[in-house]
């Protein structure tokens, strides 16, 4: 199939995630992620992070965040995240299913992003018995939106959780394309403004398979492995989920590939924005582009073989992945001005 902009976890495999896996592929080693590359690559994690954090390898985002909130939350506690929150909206019920029952509340915002004041709200509407007591805020970095957390916005928000005593998730399914956009250590946007455990999407950067669930706080990943094993995303050939990270950490290609995503949806949205009949409904921050086509705009370009979705709202979202090539968007673009005549 020619490039698209339906999601970016159409794009393959990265290669030097691919070569990382094939050196893994060397004789015999332990399993259940008790092999060298797995311990190497929880140290690569450390130094990037630049913190003695907690490593786990799942296979997907739905399992990594549900089990993270799992293990921040009893199944009498509330998670508050923004409306159009992945685990709210694409998870099939599995945060709720992994914590037993926790209640998930939404919480509206400007931009895809939670807020201090609606966070406020949600938790000092009630505190009686009768009501899931809020234990956990819920953050996507970057949002479903395209959007991006700001350290001050993060910040903003580790005090609403300090003060009602509430733990933080990020859900990184594009958390490298947020690091990329902000241009700012990891450490900056996670830990030191107080997210207790992050889920690092690989999927989407260029792995095969694979999240990253790492834990900043480390006293509650106390039996993490036992959650994992008992959802069946423990693997026994482990070392080539992780492995494959090593191909993303060294030399920083996570970051290259998300700076490169990113540029490219920035691209698409200049080029966009110059067609009259279509609107940007966001401002572009990482690797997703959200507008408004005309319907029939919409129809002829799907007639020509573009493949994209309607999102959030009406409008169209557009992916860039890690290997867009500039012509693919070049090439869209100019079908859209076409169209527009
Ligand atoms: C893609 C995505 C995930 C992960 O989804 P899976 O299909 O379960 O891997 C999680 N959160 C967000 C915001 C996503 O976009």
């Amino acid at each position: 199939m020619s490039q698209q902009f339906a999601s970016d976890n159409i794009s393959g495999i990265c290669p030097t995630a691919m070569q990382a896996m094939t050196r893994a592929n060397q004789g015999h080693a332990s399993s259940y992620g008790e092999d060298r590359y797995t311990a190497e690559v929880c140290e690569q994690f450390r130094a990037l992070f630049e913190t003695d954090c907690d490593v786990y390898f799942v296979f997907n985002g739905t399992a990594a965040n549900s089990l993270a909130l799992a293990s921040l939350c009893q199944s009498y506690h509330s998670i508050i995240c923004h409306q159009s929150a992945h685990v709210e909206t694409d998870e099939c019920g599995a945060p709720e299913f992994f914590t037993h029952g926790a209640k998930l509340l939404q919480a509206q915002g400007e931009l895809g992003k939670l807020d201090p004041q609606g966070i406020e709200a949600l938790v000092s509407k009630r505190q009686d018995i009768h009501y899931p007591k809020p234990k956990v805020i819920s953050l996507t970095q970057a949002t479903e939106c395209g959007t991006v957390y700001s350290p001050e916005e993060l910040h903003n928000i580790q005090k609403v959780a300090a003060k009602w005593n509430l733990y933080t998730h990020m859900d990184g399914a594009r958390f490298a394309n947020a690091v990329a956009s902000l241009d700012l250590a990891p450490a900056d946007i996670t830990w030191r403004a107080g997210v207790d455990v992050l889920c690092f999407g690989g999927s989407k950067n260029g792995l095969a398979i694979g999240e990253a669930v790492i834990f900043f706080n480390k006293q509650l990943s106390e039996e993490f492995a036992y959650r994992c094993k008992q959802a069946g995303q423990l693997a026994s050939k482990m070392r080539f989920m992780s492995s494959q990270w090593q191909g993303l950490l060294h030399n920083d290609v996570w970051l290259h590939n998300a700076q490169h995503a990113n540029a490219m949806a920035s691209r698409l949205a200049q080029g966009l924005a110059t067609i009259e009949q279509v609107q940007l409904l966001f401002p572009v921050s990482a690797n997703a582009v959200f507008v408004q086509i005309p319907s029939a705009i919409k129809q002829a370009l799907h007639n020509k073989g573009w493949q994209f979705y309607d999102f959030i709202g009406a409008g169209s979202r557009l992916m860039c992945s890690w290997d867009t090539q500039p012509e693919t968007v070049d090439r869209f673009i100019s079908d859209v001005q076409q169209l527009s005549h």
